[in-house]
């Protein structure tokens, strides 16, 4: 028998994802006795809470989404691996990634997917090509480019029902995102650009936000939801609740009031925030399982430990997993990471799964900023709004991000924006605009088509 057959093998940890989950979960295993290979199929950790701010032109992409081997870099018992996972066989305990044409079979021992969310257009997937979602880098470059956009066409355009179309922005969901993003182009019309065209008056733009629910922010509560509310309608904005969109093309939207009217809003930029579908990997492994199900979003219903049944060695945590009381946001990833990896490593001592206590996820509250130096802020029973809330939401973001280098220019970035009246990051390309679309005729020419 040669050496390399006796000697022992240490315990494989795949983690899917380089989000809040994966990447959490990966630095905790820093002192672990394992080997860890995290794929994901992005080369970033993103801090999608902060994806709005791109899509604005006040932070670049490398404040918010730095390479994921930079920063495990130091970390000897971690590998990074660039891959679109395609395939988990829980049985034989493998997971398939591609990267262009190559394929990669990674075995594990433990795994934790991690693979997050994506947005859902309620089965209206052709939305999508004229009201992008806020997701990735690639929707938050192309979203700046809209926005701005949108602007240079209002100025070069002679036609004054175009002019208009332009010079509307339609934002659909009141969540935090869309909270945030609406506030934001408000405050690029009324503050950053004023006095920057010469045809158009910025300030002129009419800003929408449309919610089908009753109120703004609903997770948050009324009373937060109409601080909220009141402080958009006082930046300008348009807020449009018990509105539902019907549909979406190229030339602007149509929505369904309460009572049934239906009416056609024309405009050119238009943002989707307004709903999640799990990634399509949770109901690979549920198919796997010994009858763990997914929700209607796709999500996977997992046990008590974040496991699935019959497999206690996979864990699927963050958006990807669904357990009762645990928002879709930040917190709730990098708690299941901390769970998870604990358990691994108890495991490797001798742990039971059977003996393990349930994930317990503690709530440290939510936050939604509205416009500089203005944010809404829920912690358990206490709410508060307004500078505190804006200075809270400072904070914790800038404890989050990763890197002290992404610390220090984000700070700055924000002290010229807030305080003073410009934005670092109003670079846009046409190719960041049309980039979708040229990808979806390049996948339409390589689909056979059908003989009839
Ligand atoms: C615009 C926006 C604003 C938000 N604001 C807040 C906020 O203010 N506060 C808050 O707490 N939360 C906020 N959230 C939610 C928060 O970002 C998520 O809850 C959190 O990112 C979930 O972490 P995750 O690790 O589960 O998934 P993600 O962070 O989404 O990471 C998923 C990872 O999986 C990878 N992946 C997916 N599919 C595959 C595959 N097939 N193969 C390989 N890799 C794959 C992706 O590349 C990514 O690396 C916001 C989200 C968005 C989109």
């Amino acid at each position: 028998m040669s050496v390399s057959t006796i000697a022992r093998r240490r315990h494989r940890v795949v983690i899917i994802g380089s989000g809040f989950g994966g990447l959490f979960a990966a630095k905790h295993l820093k002192r672990a006795d394992v080997d860890v290979t995290l794929i994901a199929k992005t080369t970033h950790h993103l801090f999608q809470p902060l994806l709005y701010q791109v899509a604005t032109g006040i932070l670049s992409v490398g404040e918010i989404a730095p390479a994921t081997r930079m920063i495990l870099r130091k970390q000897k018992n971690a590998e990074v691996l660039l891959g679109d996972v395609v395939g988990i066989d829980l049985t034989n305990k493998t997971v398939t990634s591609k990267l262009m044409d190559w394929e990669r079979v990674t075995p594990f021992d433990s795994l934790i997917v991690a693979a997050g969310a994506q947005q859902s257009y309620f089965g209206n997937d052709h939305f999508e090509a004229f009201a992008p979602g806020m997701k990735t880098v690639d929707d938050a470059l192309e979203l700046r480019g809209r926005i701005l956009g949108a602007f240079e066409a209002a100025e070069v355009t002679t036609s004054q029902a175009e002019r208009e179309r332009r010079l509307t922005f339609v934002v659909v969901g009141a969540g935090p995102t869309g909270v945030e993003v609406v506030g934001q182009i408000a405050e690029l019309a009324h503050r950053t650009l004023e006095g920057a065209f010469r045809t158009i008056d910025p300030s002129e733009a009419r800003v929408i936000l449309i919610e089908a629910a009753p109120a703004v922010l609903p997770p948050m509560g009324p009373k937060l939801g109409l601080k909220a509310q009141r402080r958009l309608e006082k930046m300008g904005v348009e807020v449009m609740l018990n509105t539902m969109v019907t549909n979406v093309d190229y030339m602007g939207l149509t929505v369904k009031e309460k009572d049934g009217t239906e009416r056609r809003i024309d405009c050119a930029c238009k943002v989707w925030s307004a709903g999640v579908q799990a990634s399509p990997l949770g109901r690979i492994i549920a198919e796997q399982s010994d009858g763990t199900e997914c929700d209607r979003a796709g999500r996977v219903i997992v046990e008590p430990d974040l496991t699935v049944k019959g497999h206690p060695a996979v864990f699927v945590i963050g958006d990807l997993m669904n357990v009762p009381g645990v928002p879709g946001q930040a917190q709730g990833a990098i708690q299941g990471a901390v769970y998870a990896t604990k358990h691994i490593k108890s495991g490797l001592k001798g742990e039971d799964p059977a003996t393990r206590k349930p994930f317990k996820y503690l709530d440290k509250g939510s936050m939604a900023t509205i416009s500089r130096f203005n944010a809404v802020c829920q912690v358990g029973k206490l709410e508060f709004s307004g500078f505190l809330a804006w200075l809270a939401w400072l904070g914790l973001h800038l404890y989050y991000l990763v890197g002290g280098r992404n610390r220090l220019i984000a700070v700055i970035s924000w002290f010229v924006t807030f305080l003073g009246r410009g934005r670092g990051q109003m670079a846009i390309t046409e190719r960041w605009v049309f980039a979708r679309r040229a990808m979806d005729q390049v996948q339409e020419q390589q689909t056979p088509k059908a003989i009839g």
